[in-house]
């Protein structure tokens, strides 16, 4: 099992970031695509994996964080990618809910992060929130067909078209509580679908109002399992699968 998004990075896991490590491994969790949302959590990020090396680092600055300096940290963030460590380009996308920061500057930052992936052949971790048309037609445009939306929350009809893009669509513990999730959820061919904790948030709905953590993933796991009427171990088999093919230039280098 892989929780292919997490911010092991997060102040939150400062204190205790060991045990919650040994739950997850206790849990069967056999790697974690631990992302950084700016320049300081993508450097973490690269460091963590130094000392623990099944976490995967992710680079990229959070839409959320575009702002005025951002193209120059941007920079910053190219310089963390060169790490033969980083398995892919993120979190990145775009976030119309939050308003944080202007749309143009969002999509300038975006794209920065799309000629990245490109340029290092890694995948790109994409957020959306109210989003999604414009983040398909900004990789329409730069002609980048590979990663995935994370914590989708777009349509089905949506979906097809990421999917036929050549994108693979990310579910959490949103999942276990929202019904419209699940309708999408389960009409998607499960060659396609991934989980993840997104911890330490969005934790599933045993553990909602905590901070969430990797071990949950199994909790989501077994949720999907059920909705997908099959076995937990099935879809785990899948599921690891997919995640060879989506990583598949950076696992070359790195045993999955
Ligand atoms: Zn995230």
């Amino acid at each position: 099992m892989v929780d292919t998004h997490c911010h092991l990075i997060d102040p939150q896991f400062n204190k205790d970031l060991d045990d919650v490590l040994q739950r997850a491994q206790k849990a069967g969790v056999k790697k974690i695509v631990n992302a950084g949302y700016d320049v300081k959590t993508s450097q973490d990020a690269v460091r963590q994996a130094q000392r623990y090396e099944w976490l995967m680092p992710a680079v990229g600055i959070h839409p959320n964080e575009a702002a005025e300096q951002s193209l120059t940290e941007m920079s910053k963030i190219i310089d963390i990618a060169q790490s033969n460590k980083v398995c892919a380009v993120g979190e990145t996308g775009l976030d119309y809910y939050r308003d944080f920061s202007p749309k143009e500057a969002q999509q300038e930052l975006f794209r920065k992060h799309i000629i990245l992936a490109c340029s290092k052949d890694l995948p790109l971790l994409i957020h959306t929130r109210n989003s999604v048309d414009d983040a398909i037609a900004i990789l329409k445009e730069e002609d980048f067909h590979q990663g995935v939306f994370h914590c989708y929350s777009g349509t089905y009809e949506q979906a097809k078209t990421i999917l036929d893009m050549g994108y693979f669509l990310g579910f959490g513990g949103v999942l276990t509580f929202s019904k419209r999730t699940r309708d999408v959820f389960k009409n998607l061919p499960t060659d396609r679908i991934l989980l993840e904790t997104d911890a330490p948030f969005l934790s599933p709905a045993g553990h909602r109002g905590q901070r969430n953590e990797p071990a949950y993933i199994l909790e989501t796991l077994n949720f999907a399992a059920g909705t997908l009427e099959m076995l937990p171990e099935q879809l785990e088999e899948i599921l690891d699968a997919n995640v060879a093919r989506l990583f598949s230039s950076w696992g070359e280098h790195h045993l999955l």
